[in-house]
């Protein structure tokens, strides 16, 4: 169901506190040419400012991109920034926490990495990206049935490197990364929730991908509410739908700074 500021609102007015849980790309900022640009969106940075000076709001960034990204892009003070979808944390106060050893997941990375590289070699529209805890391979620019055919192989000798591990492969449209098990972002609000409890708090989660949807699905189980950004409706957990990160922005920048009712 679409939203407006005004119908979510209706629904936060006998919230004390909020605590929101926001997706970056394409949740709070319009999708980057590529996962490497790292400029912060001024319109993003304003809205957030906003929101981490009010004691009435909690506000964590939960994305797939690595902290050392997040920080480049959102120099806020105050933010709780989740990165690699909640492995590498840094809390408000700028305490950093890895919630898996990089010992434990880079070997298994080492020995895929050139693998993965062979295979695209020579091939048009394929990149592969080293998030450091993560691999990602892109196949956005590729031919449908080549991206196709070149992720199942990929996704075969990833299953191979894992070797039981302790890993997860996420799939995409024309992508494939593979990561800790716990790179996970319905884990990473549970996580959040259990280590920062903040009560009477009603937890609020935005994001538009598959990903996302995994933390819906704990958000609801919480009492709290998901909230899709899609242009088109499309089946989801979220109770409610925001067309774009523009309609994010903007219905941020509505929520109370000071005292609630
Ligand atoms: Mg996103």
């Amino acid at each position: 169901m679409l939203c407006t500021s005004e119908q979510l609102n209706h629904r936060l007015v006998e919230a004390r506190r909020l605590w929101l849980f926001l997706d970056y790309d394409g949740t709070l900022a319009d999708f980057a040419d590529t996962p490497e640009h790292v400029d912060p969106e001024p319109e993003v940075i304003s809205v957030l400012t906003g929101l981490v000076q009010s004691p009435h709001l909690r506000t964590a960034v939960v994305s797939g991109r690595r902290l050392s990204h997040l920080r480049s892009l959102l120099g806020v003070p105050g933010l709780l920034l989740a990165g690699t979808y909640g492995i590498e944390l840094q809390t408000p106060k700028g305490e950093r926490i890895n919630r898996v050893a990089y010992a434990t997941i880079r070997p298994a990375l080492d020995t895929l990495k050139p693998s993965w590289e062979h295979l695209i070699a020579g091939r048009e529209g394929f990149f592969l990206e080293d998030k450091g805890w993560t691999l990602a391979l892109h196949a956005r620019f590729a031919e449908e049935d080549e991206a196709k055919e070149v992720l199942a192989a990929a996704h075969r000798l990833a299953v191979e490197a894992a070797h039981g591990g302790p890993f997860r492969l996420l799939g995409g449209h024309k992508f494939l990364e593979i990561g800790p098990r716990l790179a996970h972002k319905g884990h990473t609000v549970d996580y959040l929730l259990e280590h920062y409890p903040w009560p009477d708090a009603l937890p609020i989660y935005v994001g538009d991908d598959d990903k996302d949807e995994e933390a819906f699905g704990v958000i609801k189980a919480r009492g709290g509410i998901p909230i899709l950004v899609a242009r088109e409706p499309r089946h989801t957990q979220a109770d409610c739908r925001l067309e774009s990160p523009q309609a994010v922005r903007q219905w941020l920048g509505t929520l109370p700074s000071d005292g609630r009712g």
